[in-house]
C-alpha cells in the first residue's frame, strides 16, 4: 500500500483514512491509498516552509542541479517498476507507460540541467545607480495533477519549481498516484531534503481544496477540467497568489487539398486514439477541405478501423479510460452523436478476451455536416473524433476557432505562405505544420489561451512561471 510523503516520512493520513484503487482493466479494488486531509496538506505545507529555510533553502543552484540530475538518473534505473506502476493505475499500454516515464526522467534532466543557468539582468539607470534584477523562488508551491498522465505531469509542474528552489506539495488524483508516491521515495532516496518536496494523496474536493485555499502556499499549478480549474482561481485569489491553470481543449487538424494524406492519417488517428483519447492537446476535431472530403475519409476510416483497445499486456493502440465515470461520460457521447444522426465512418475494436467490467470504449470516427453538434465543441477526452468539411482558408479559421478552447491546432498544407496564415490565425497556445502533437515535447512552451487556462509550462518559460524577479537598486553617488 502506497503512503503519502511528507516531511521526508513515508505516512499514512492524521485520520487513518484510506481509499482504494480500481483498476480501469478488469473495475476491481487492486490497492489502497491514504485519504489525506487538511491536517495532513497542513504539515506538508509547513513542512515544505521549514525547508525552505532550513536544508533545501541552503542548497546553491549547482546543488539543485546535481540532485535534479541524480533523480532523473534514479527513475530511468527504476523503469520497470515505475512504468509497472503507471500502467496498473491507468491501463495505458505498456509502450506507453514505459514512454510516459522516460518523460518524466527527461523533465528532471531538462530542468536539472537549467538549474544553475537562470541569469539575472543590469539594467542601465540614471547615472550614480546600479541596478540589478535577479530571481528569486516563490516559496511553497501547490501541485494538483491529474490522472491521464499522472507521472508526466508530476514531472512537467514539479521539475521547474524545484530547480527554482521551492518547496513542492503535490496532490495527484485519486485515481492515478501510485508512480508518484514512488517518484517522491527515490527524491528522499538520492538526498533530497524533508520537506523539499511533499505528497498528500486524497480526493480532491478534501486534500485537493484544503491544498488549493491553504493561506500559507505562494503558487498552484494545476491541469484539469474548466469547472476545477475557475474554483482554482478562486483560491488563489483569495491569498492573492499566482496560478497556472492548464485547463484541455478540443484541438483541430485543418486538413487542406495539397496536403499529403499519408502523414496527415497517421497523425490524426494517433493523436486522438493515443491514450485512449485523455489527452488535453488530442486532435479531437477534423477540418477537412470539401473538395478532398470523401476520398480523404475514406483513406482515414480504413486506418481508423484498424485501432484496437486491450489490457496494458497486450499493447495494443490504446487501453480503457481511467474509470467508470469517464467510462459513461465517453460512451454517452458516442450515443449523442449517433442520435444527432452524425455518421459514424469507422470504429476501432475492443481486443477479444479483455474483462468484462473494464472501461473499454470503441474508438469512433463520426462526420458532422456541419460544426453545431456538442461534440465538435465540447471536450470528450475519449477516443472520439469528428471531421467536418470546410470550403477556404477563411472557413477554415473561422472553424478552427469556433471552441471556448485554444490549446493547440495543427495545419496540413505544402502551400508556405498558407502554413503561416493559418498559424497565425489559430488561437492556440502550439500550433503544427504538417505534424501533430510533441510527444513529450518538453523543451517547447506549452499553455492555452481563451477557456484553456493560462500560463506556460515546459521549456524554460517555466522557470520563469516558478520563480519571481527582484529589483535592486543601489545608489553609489556622493
Ligand atoms: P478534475 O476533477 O479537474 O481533476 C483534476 C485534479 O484536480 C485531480 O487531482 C483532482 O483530484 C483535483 N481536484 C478535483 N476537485 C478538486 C477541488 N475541488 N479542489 C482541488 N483539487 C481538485 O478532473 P476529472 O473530474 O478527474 O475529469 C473530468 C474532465 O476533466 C475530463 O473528462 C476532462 O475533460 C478534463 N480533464 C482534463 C485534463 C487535462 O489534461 N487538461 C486532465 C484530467 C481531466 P481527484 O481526481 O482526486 O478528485
Ligand atoms: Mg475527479
Amino acid at each position: 500500500m502506497a503512503k503519502m510523503i511528507i516531511n521526508g516520512q513515508k505516512v499514512n493520513a492524521v485520520q487513518g483514512g484510506l481509499l482504494d484503487v480500481v483498476s480501469p482493466i478488469d473495475g476491481k479494488v487492486f490497492t489502497e491509498i491514504p485519504r489525506g486531509q487538511r491536517e495532513d496538506v497542513d504539515l506538508a505545507v509547513k513542512a515544505a516552509r521549514q525547508s525552505l529555510s532550513s536544508d533545501w533553502g541552503n542548497f546553491d543552484p549547482l546543488g539543485r542541479s546535481r540532485l535534479m540530475l541524480e533523480l532523473g538518473v534514479a527513475i530511468l534505473e527504476n523503469l520497470d517498476e515505475l512504468a509497472d506502476l503507471e500502467m496498473k493505475d491507468t491501463g495505458k499500454p505498456l509502450a506507453t507507460a514505459r514512454a510516459d516515464i522516460t518523460v518524466l526522467a527527461r523533465y528532471f534532466e531538462y530542468y536539472g540541467g537549467a538549474a544553475d543557468k537562470v541569469l539575472g539582468q543590469v539594467i542601465p539607470y540614471l547615472n550614480d545607480y546600479s541596478v540589478q534584477v535577479i530571481r528569486e523562488p516563490l516559496g511553497v508551491t501547490a501541485h494538483i495533477i491529474p490522472w491521464n498522465y499522472p507521472a508526466q505531469m508530476f514531472g512537467r509542474s514539479v521539475a521547474p519549481s524545484l530547480a527554482m528552489g521551492n518547496a513542492c506539495v503535490v496532490k495527484p488524483a485519486e485515481d492515478a498516484c501510485l508512480s508518484i508516491v514512488r517518484v517522491a521515495e527515490l527524491a528522499l532516496e538520492v538526498g533530497f531534503p524533508a520537506g523539499a518536496l511533499n505528497v498528500v494523496t486524497g480526493l480532491g474536493e478534501e486534500a485537493g481544496a484544503s491544498l488549493a485555499e491553504h493561506p500559507d502556499i505562494n503558487f498552484i499549478s494545476f491541469t484539469g477540467s474548466n469547472q476545477v480549474g475557475v474554483f482554482i482561481q478562486q483560491a488563489a485569489a483569495k491569498h492573492a497568489v499566482k496560478c497556472v491553470l492548464e485547463l484541455g481543449g478540443k484541438s483541430a487538424h485543418v486538413v487542406f487539398e495539397d496536403a499529403k494524406f499519408g502523414p496527415a492519417i497517421a497523425a490524426i488517428v494517433k493523436g486522438i486514439v493515443h491514450n485512449t483519447g485523455q489527452t488535453c492537446t488530442a486532435g479531437s476535431r477534423l477540418l477537412l477541405q470539401a473538395s478532398i472530403y470523401d476520398e480523404f475519409m475514406q483513406e482515414l476510416g480504413k486506418e481508423f478501423s484498424k485501432t484496437r483497445a486491450g489490457t496494458p499486456e497486450m499493447d495494443l493502440t490504446c487501453g480503457p479510460v481511467i474509470n467508470k465515470n469517464q467510462f459513461d461520460r465517453v460512451n454517452g457521447y458516442i450515443e449523442k452523436g449517433i442520435a444527432q444522426n452524425l455518421k459514424v465512418v469507422a470504429q476501432g475494436q475492443i481486443a477479444d478476451g479483455v474483462p468484462a467490467d473494464g472501461y473499454f470504449v470503441t474508438p469512433t470516427l463520426f462526420s458532422a455536416p456541419d460544426h453545431t453538434s456538442e461534440l465538435l465543441t465540447e471536450e470528450i477526452f475519449g477516443p472520439v473524433l469528428v471531421a467536418v468539411p470546410f470550403k477556404d482558408e477563411e472557413e477554415a479559421i473561422a472553424l478552427a476557432n469556433a471552441t471556448d478552447y485554444g490549446l493547440l491546432g495543427a495545419v496540413w498544407t505544402e502551400n508556405g505562405g498558407r502554413q503561416m496564415r493559418m498559424a497565425k490565425g489559430i488561437q492556440a497556445g502550439q500550433v503544427y505544420i504538417n505534424g501533430f502533437g510533441a510527444g513529450g515535447g518538453i523543451e517547447l512552451p506549452f499553455g492555452g489561451v481563451k477557456r484553456s487556462g493560462h500560463g506556460r509550462e515546459k521549456g524554460l518559460v517555466a522557470l520563469e512561471e516558478m520563480s519571481t524577479t527582484k529589483t535592486i537598486v543601489l545608489f553609489h553617488g556622493k
